[in-house]
């Protein structure tokens, strides 16, 4: 475990940090360096593994396959009995199934039928599928080694899997920190293991900030509006395995505020919070967190965001994201997922982005990231194209809804003319 160090000490290893006009990249980083991993580990059985992460290397305690088997339903044969360049007949000698291996022995110009998956019988180093095969007889024929008009050809050793092709005994097959997956899961299972040494799942506490805000079941009173920052928040964090911890709607009064921190920080590892950072609220927002962690507070060159809030409270992080709930599941996205994802021991995999074909020209400044919202697909040059969907203001979650992906325009970029090239994040499990 790296040991604990102040968000000034890491802020003040970076070049050029400006908290007040913060790119998107020096914000991560400055996160990335200052989360500190869990280290608490725990039991599951495998099929409770999923989305967990792993605590330990997995050394593969056998080979997988455990023997030479085969990839395809045939005939083994030893190759070297097989003619160069004609037809010959073999004799069959008996049958290998999968989990029912052949156990005599083969000599020369025998075959044995074998199934996918069956154990190569002893001396057999090649199989011939079965649709090349015809019988006359008692006997099959085996077409020849060499490709021809009216032959295939047949290579030294075909169609068999080799012992420990997959994973081999005593290495490596998983390293600590590996979130699980499905494709994790089925290994984990080839190798036999019944039980896996994951870290606990990280408790995050959650609350909306807001005397304007109301909780579903209540009177929507004038002025007033239901709170949607909780419920993309508990999508968001339910997708990545935590435990969720919902504190509710905290009214804006510095009171409530405290205890609410306060609160959290005891139960929770994490802290996100939504509302009360911007310019306006952030004031006594700020002195309550100067008091009870080290909190800072930034401005990131960004849209939608820009203010967000992060540190720590006792031993928990904390992430102040803004109020609006798009730039809510903006800046989750880009700051809290990966801090996360860290923060539970795993490494995040980064969010490969692709090249989309703009249909429309964006007006976009240089100097700050932007995120649109965007439909891309197929266009009929076969590219992926990509358009805006309706509304980008940042309090209009319809639009998010429609969109599958965010158009991502990167810091220095300027005007994007129709027909350009824009990255995109794509929306496929992320939300
Ligand atoms: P704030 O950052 O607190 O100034 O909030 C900015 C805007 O987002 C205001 O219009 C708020 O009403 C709105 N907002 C803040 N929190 C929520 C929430 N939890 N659900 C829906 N809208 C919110
Ligand atoms: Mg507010």
């Amino acid at each position: 475990m790296t040991r604990a160090q102040t968000l000034a000490g890491v802020v003040g290893s970076l070049a050029d940090f400006d908290p007040n006009a913060l790119p998107v990249a020096l914000a991560r980083e400055a996160i990335e360096r200052f989360i500190t991993p869990i280290d608490s580990v725990e039991l599951v059985p495998l099929r409770r593994a999923l989305d967990r992460v792993l605590a330990r290397d997995v050394i593969s305690p056998i080979d997988v396959p455990a023997h030479d088997n085969a990839a395809m339903d045939g005939w083994a044969v030893r190759y070297a009995d097989i003619d160069s360049d004609n037809l010959k007949a073999f004799e069959p000698i008996g049958t290998a199934l999968a989990g029912k291996p052949f156990t005599g022995t083969i000599a020369a110009n025998q075959a044995v039928r074998i199934m996918t998956g069956a154990v190569m019988p002893a001396g057999c180093d090649t199989v011939v599928i079965q649709e090349l095969v015809a019988t006359e007889g008692e006997r099959i024929i085996i077409p020849p080694r060499r490709q021809s008009d009216r032959h295939p050809g047949q290579q030294h050793g075909q169609h068999r899997r080799l012992r420990g092709e997959d994973l081999s005994a005593g290495k490596p097959a998983l390293s600590a920190g590996r979130l699980l997956g499905p494709t994790e899961l089925g290994l984990l299972a080839s190798l036999g293991v019944a039980d896996i040494a994951v870290q606990r799942r990280l408790r995050v506490a959650f609350f909306s900030t807001g005397d304007e805000l109301r909780s579903i079941g209540e009177p929507l009173d004038p002025g007033c509006v239901y709170d949607s920052n909780r419920f993309t928040l508990i999508g968001m964090l339910t997708r990545l395995g935590v435990e969720l911890i919902d504190l509710g709607v905290v009214p804006d009064s510095p009171e409530a505020l405290e205890a609410a921190v306060q609160s959290a920080s005891r139960q929770a590892d994490a802290i996100v919070s939504s509302g009360g950072v911007s310019v306006g609220e952030a004031d006594y927002t700020r002195d309550i967190m100067k008091r009870l962690g080290e909190v800072a507070f930034w401005t990131i060159a960004m849209r939608p965001g820009r203010p967000m809030a992060f540190g720590r409270i006792g031993q928990a992080s904390y992430f102040g994201l803004p109020g609006n709930p798009v730039a809510v599941m903006i800046t989750f996205l880009f700051f809290v997922r990966d801090a996360l994802i860290r923060q539970s021991g795993a490494t995040p995999r980064p969010v490969l982005p692709v090249p989309v074909r703009s249909t429309t020209a964006i007006r976009k400044k240089a100097g700050r990231t932007e995120y649109q919202r965007a439909i891309a697909q197929i266009g009929k040059d076969g590219v992926l194209q990509a358009r805006l969907t309706g509304s980008q203001g940042s309090g209009v979650l319809r639009s998010m809804s429609e969109a599958n992906c965010l158009l991502v325009l990167r810091h220095d970029q300027g005007d994007i003319a129709s027909g350009d090239l824009v990255d995109a994040m794509l929306f496929d499990g992320l939300i």
